[in-house]
């Protein structure tokens, strides 16, 4: 079995109480690697290791283009190791080789070049001349924060965690990244990488172990000075609190419960495979997945019967397997959890049209079936509530507004998508969803370029494009005024002479 320890400092550290955990396959239920297991202990190490290279100043002070010039080096050896990466992370997390190695890898990969690129091109600081009310030399300074912690989920922890690294860094921050208890191996590897690729020691750390116990230790401790955070709404809200305690700077991006509307002139065909892509990728364990599937009277029949046949045509199997569709669920609490909602939808009364049970095909694994729920009440808890699995919620509507309105009926504001064949009347809905990122006629596109994150409970702060650049800069504002002090002259008056 593979061992994989913590990274600290810039090597490879057990926990300093020698405890390991195992790393459990979800696909067979057995463990596959044996990972150190920190304690707050470790999280002061990792921290105290970032603070002393923050403070050193070596990595912050190099130009952006020479710390550009490191990033992509980072992309570089990540699709050198992409196979090593993606057994990782399918082993780890049981999401299936063909995400890993089309989702995952890339955009990690296009992550670090596009903030490599983004950083190179950007000025450190600005200069404004102005006259009034006196004459004055002003620059705007962009400037790392300091030692950020960043916290990740399982469901992308390779992707999460670059999604952070590699705009935190690319600013000239020191961090100490906390994955998910359940993924940590794709991110510990990512630490070596950067450091294979010329980061110095110190500058990214990588601990794993306990999540809350961890996690809150990372929140907590006074020498970090922002947390970037990505998990569920509850969490999102601890993580929260405990920064207010002394005022860190806090990025979130939490759950969804998003909400993908097929209007009756939306080409079938598109909408369906959208549909079941927007709820059963990764088997459903995506935050912005279109888990409140809204389809038009006109069309709900045909439209939920090709569903439904769609559904049964998913391939469910092992995830090295190239052929595989969906996978396990990450472990046996998140399919006790799907569970726990499907009887939920029963008793409510919503329609159970396919699924609703584990696979008989599996003796082991944490598999579950795609299910279909139709005739849902949007006032459902399973319309309401995250699942985090792969069930999928039909609430029908009848015209636009009430499809808006059953849209924005939600705490959730991360995602969601509108298939029509009038671009203007999907635009026109898609500017009127509460949500940080609509799709028209397509679903979970997420491009480096542009921002994600959250409306209402679904976060707050945005990664990925300029935005998740400037998460990680403080901005200064430096006034250089007349030696004469001029401003006193204007505002005050002193008759000193
Ligand atoms: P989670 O909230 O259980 O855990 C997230 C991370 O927080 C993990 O690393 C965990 O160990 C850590 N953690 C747990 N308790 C903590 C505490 N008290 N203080 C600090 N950290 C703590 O989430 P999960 O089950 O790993 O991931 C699924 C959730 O993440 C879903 O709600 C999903 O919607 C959300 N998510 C959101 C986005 C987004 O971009 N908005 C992306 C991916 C996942």
């Amino acid at each position: 079995m593979k061992r994989f320890d913590l990274f600290i400092d810039g090597r490879w550290q057990p926990a300093r109480s020698g405890a390991t955990t195992p790393s459990i396959n979800p696909a067979t239920g057995e463990p596959w690697a044996e990972v150190a297991a920190a304690t707050p202990a470790d999280v002061d190490a990792a921290v105290t290791a970032a603070r002393a290279s923050f403070e050193r100043g070596e990595w912050r002070r190099k130009s952006g283009t020479e710390r550009g010039a490191i990033l992509q080096n980072i992309a570089t050896i990540l699709f050198d190791r992409a196979d090593e990466i993606a057994l990782a992370e399918v082993q780890d997390s049981g999401g299936t080789m063909r995400k890993a190695t089309m989702a995952d890898i890339p955009a990690a990969g296009q992550t670090f070049m596009y903030y490599g690129d983004l950083i190179a091109a950007q000025a450190d600081e600005e200069t404004f001349e102005e006259s009034t009310p006196v004459p004055s030399r002003n620059i705007v300074r962009r400037e790392p924060i300091g030692v950020c912690g960043c916290i990740t989920p399982f469901n992308f922890p390779l992707a999460a965690a670059a999604w952070k690294v590699a705009p935190a860094i690319a600013a000239g921050n020191s961090i100490v990244v906390k994955p998910s208890p359940y993924t940590p191996v794709s991110t510990l590897l990512l630490a070596e990488i950067c450091q294979q690729a010329g980061v110095p020691a110190g500058v990214v750390n990588v601990i794993a172990g306990p999540g809350p116990e961890l996690g809150d230790a990372l929140v907590r401790h006074q020498e970090v000075d922002k947390i970037a955070f990505t998990g569920s709404t509850p969490v999102g809200k601890k993580v929260m609190a405990a920064c207010a305690e002394n005022m860190k700077q806090v990025l979130l991006e939490l759950g969804g419960k998003s909400p993908n509307i097929v209007l009756g002139d939306a080409n079938l065909d598109g909408a369906v495979r959208g549909a079941l892509f927007g709820t059963f990728f990764h088997s459903g364990q995506v935050c912005e997945s279109g888990t409140r599937l809204l389809v038009h009277d006109s069309i709900h029949d045909e439209f939920v019967e090709r569903l439904v046949e769609g559904a049964r045509s998913i391939k469910l199997g092992d995830p090295i397997d190239p052929a595989t569709m969906m996978g396990p669920l990450v472990s046996g609490a998140q399919r006790d959890n799907t569970e726990r909602y499907v009887a939920l939808g029963r008793e409510a009364g919503a329609k159970c049209l396919t699924g609703g049970a584990r696979p008989s095909q599996f003796s082991r694994g944490y598999f579950y079936e795609p299910t279909i729920f139709d005739a849902v009440d949007n006032s459902m808890r399973i319309a309401q509530e995250e699942i985090f699995g792969p069930v999928v919620s039909v609430i029908r509507f009848a015209d636009d507004e009430e499809a808006i309105r059953i849209a924005n009926d939600s705490m959730y504001g991360l995602g969601g998508a509108v298939w029509s064949r009038d671009i203007d009347r999907a635009l026109t809905m898609a500017r009127r969803i509460e949500s940080g990122t609509v799709w028209i006629n397509d679903y979970h596109l997420i491009n480096v370029r542009f921002p994600f994150g959250g409306y209402k409970q679904s976060g707050m702060g945005r990664e990925l494009g300029s935005h998740g650049l400037s998460e990680f800069q403080n901005i200064k504002h430096i006034h250089i005024g007349e030696p004469t002090g001029a401003a006193e002259k204007f505002y005050f008056g002193l008759l000193l002479d």
